[in-house]
């Protein structure tokens, strides 16, 4: 079960571009659109997307709005009457001071906005296109083909693994990030719920990725964290609204 029209952002490095390549093999997708800050220097999108037409690249800072407003007028003339079927909230940061004993609110709050902000407004922006998406399908369904919010969250995320020691670092401003990703996703269901609107919202740990931001240490490839991920969308339904998971769709405590 694979979405027509899906975007994704920070798609140029990482699990984000994992993610692009993985989709891209699923010829039911028709047009995927893959954010980046500077396309310029998307050197990866911009070669996948000279063999594969299907791949279009706009620019966008999830942390500026104006950047956003003009992602969606973007988007819309991509995707047409069909709307978007799904957004995946991918881009983020870790925080650059690490320790308890460096305050810094401007850390903080970069993190807060890039992380979890942002991916409350891009929902909120998107709501016109996904509910436009969804719009297409007759009755009560949630899946990724009709339309969906995907966040990648973390293990972060989880207010009981941070306090259990099992997400073991000393990310303050991430984990708090990654919590209020959470919080607003479950919020969002609650809210759609109370307007019928059949848009189904969940949050996925993508693993301990070797990336930029995973490090060097991490447990798995970019290429089984996103195999895995894109996978899993295709499985999602209304069992897994508000729900935060691992990339096998096992669930994880709140
Ligand atoms: P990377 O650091 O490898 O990539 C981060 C991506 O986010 C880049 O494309 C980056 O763009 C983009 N980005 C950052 N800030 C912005 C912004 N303001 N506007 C637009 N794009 C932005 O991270 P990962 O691929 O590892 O992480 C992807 C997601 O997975 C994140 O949400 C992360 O929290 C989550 N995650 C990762 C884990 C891991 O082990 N790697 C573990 C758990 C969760 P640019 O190149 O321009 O900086």
């Amino acid at each position: 079960m694979a979405p027509k029209t899906v975007f994704i952002t920070g798609a140029n490095r990482g699990i984000g571009l994992g993610i692009v390549r993985e989709l891209l093999k699923n010829s039911e997708i028709e047009h995927l659109i893959a954010g980046a800050r500077d396309i310029e220097k998307a050197r990866e999108l911009q070669s996948i997307s000279q063999s594969d037409s299907r791949l279009h690249l706009i620019s966008i800072d999830v942390s500026n709005d104006e950047s956003l407003e003009n992602s969606v007028k973007e988007i819309d003339s991509i995707v047409g009457e069909n709307g978007l079927n799904l957004l995946i909230n991918n881009a983020g940061m870790i925080e650059v001071y690490k320790t308890m004993d460096t305050p810094n609110r401007f850390a903080v709050l970069n993190c807060i906005d890039v992380n979890a902000v942002s991916s409350l407004l891009l929902s909120q922006h998107f709501l016109p296109l996904l509910r436009k998406a969804a719009s297409h399908v007759e009755g009560d369904e949630f899946s990724v083909k009709r339309a969906a919010i995907v966040n990648i969250g973390s293990d972060c995320s989880s207010q009981t693994l941070n306090v259990t020691g099992f997400c073991n670092e000393t990310l303050l401003a991430y984990k708090m990030s990654k919590v209020a990703t959470l919080s607003f996703a479950r919020s969002l269901v609650a809210d759609f719920k109370i307007l019928n609107i059949p848009i189904l919202v969940t949050t996925i740990h993508p693993g301990w990725v070797l990336t930029d931001m995973g490090g060097p240490n991490a447990e798995i490839t970019i290429e089984e964290s996103a195999s895995k991920i894109v996978n899993s969308l295709s499985l999602l339904n209304s069992s897994h609204n508000g729900g935060l998971f691992d990339r096998q769709l096992t669930p994880l405590p709140f």
